[in-house]
């Protein structure tokens, strides 16, 4: 048992990457057009065929599509943001980066997606827009969301970094807000190293976001005009195809997913593990597969884990309690932010991913069974 344990380390994350992939990656590197080219646009055209939006802007992660997000809507000083309270850092981050002040909204204990019921009371006078998360690959309730900014006027952008192929009521997620934000991070379905991908029908927003993104350029008649203070958020050609390369067989990586959930679903049969909720009308893509521990210490866990063989961590940030927020605004985030703040001490992702075998599912079940 011990030497076997040894043997193979089944890692909490690891992209697959298949020789198709490399050879078109090779493809671009022979080419010597290494940035933002013919692969870029294949991306772009791709990803808003398969959303049925207009715009797809490819950029060079989903930390800098939020920041173009906020940037191109002219969210800044004096500002408020609404993000959930419990996310990957990177949402509420992008709000600090404009000047604008993030409002955070508690989640559900069950879903982790920002508690719909809460959010009506944090809108004031300055909320100029909210950014819903659809963690861990869970679809939020969007529809509703989308019905209470309308009723504010306040401007939705969805952050659907872990959620591509997620839907509400068949209808994909990062179609509903005016922008839709998504990740190419290794952890996420579908990877380019580092990437991002912003969605949008509005053809100025499209048009300002291109431009952002190179360096404010606008072409007139074959001449370079700079039109903004812009970025560089470019991505490479190489990265694009890599991208391109892995979102052609997506169906096959979600319904693959989709069959190790079922095995978690099924084997793990433990009282002091709470199993994720799959709500009706929403579908789950199973970017990480989230555990809730009952009573059980998560360090703990996670140690012996290791020992045994399998990577797994905390989930996502209780952002409140994070030093520069609970420092900047004096949070006492357990007490503002409960169900966040449980999530965060009591969760564990564990492995979930392609390269993952249905053995390795049995195994990983039969450890948490054990706890
Ligand atoms: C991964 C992720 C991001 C950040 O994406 P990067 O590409 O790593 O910058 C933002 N928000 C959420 C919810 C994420 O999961």
């Amino acid at each position: 048992m011990q030497t076997d344990n040894k043997t193979k380390f089944i890692p909490l994350a690891r992209p697959d990457i298949r020789e198709e992939d490399i050879l078109l990656v090779n493809e671009v590197l022979r080419s010597g057009m290494l940035v933002q080219g013919e692969f870029v646009k294949k991306l772009e055209e791709s990803f808003a065929t398969y959303h049925n939006v207009k715009h797809a802007i490819v950029v060079s992660n989903g930390t800098a599509t939020l920041h173009l997000a906020l940037k191109v809507l002219g969210v800044g000083t004096g500002d408020e943001v609404i993000v959930p309270a419990f996310s990957y850092i990177a949402t509420a981050n992008v709000v600090e980066l404009v000047g604008a002040t993030p409002v955070f909204v508690d989640i559900e204990e069950n879903s982790f997606n920002i508690d719909v019921a809460k959010i009506e009371e944090k809108i004031s006078k300055r909320t100029k827009a909210i950014i819903p998360v659809h963690e861990f690959g869970l679809a939020c309730d969007i529809e509703s969301i989308v019905l209470i900014a309308a009723k504010h006027n306040i401007l939705v952008i969805e952050d659907a970094a872990c959620a591509l192929g997620a839907t509400q009521n068949e209808r994909l997620v990062g179609t509903y807000g005016i922008l839709g934000s998504f990740s190419l991070h290794p952890r996420k379905s579908i990877t380019s190293g580092e990437g991002g991908i912003l969605l949008t029908n509005d053809d100025k927003i499209a048009q300002k976001l291109r431009q952002l993104r190179n360096h404010g350029i606008e072409m007139e008649n074959g001449k370079m005009n700079f039109v903004e203070a812009g970025f560089n958020y470019r991505m490479t050609d190489f990265q694009a195809a890599l991208a391109w390369s892995q979102f052609q067989r997506l169906k096959q990586t979600l319904e693959y997913k989709n069959q190790l959930a079922e095995i978690y679903f099924s084997q793990i049969k433990n009282s002091k593990i709470k199993l994720p909720f799959r709500p009706g009308g929403r579908n789950h893509t199973w970017q990480t597969f989230h555990l809730l521990l009952n009573g059980l210490d998560q360090d703990t866990v996670i140690n012996f884990l290791k020992e045994n063989g399998i990577g797994t961590n905390y989930g996502a940030q209780c952002i409140p309690g994070q030093t520069f927020y609970q420092k900047k605004y004096s949070f006492n985030a357990q007490q503002a932010f409960p169900n966040a703040y449980h999530a965060y001490t009591k969760g564990l992702a564990i492995p979930m991913y392609e390269k993952l075998t249905t053995d390795d599912a049995l195994k990983i079940s039969d450890l948490i069974n054990q706890l």
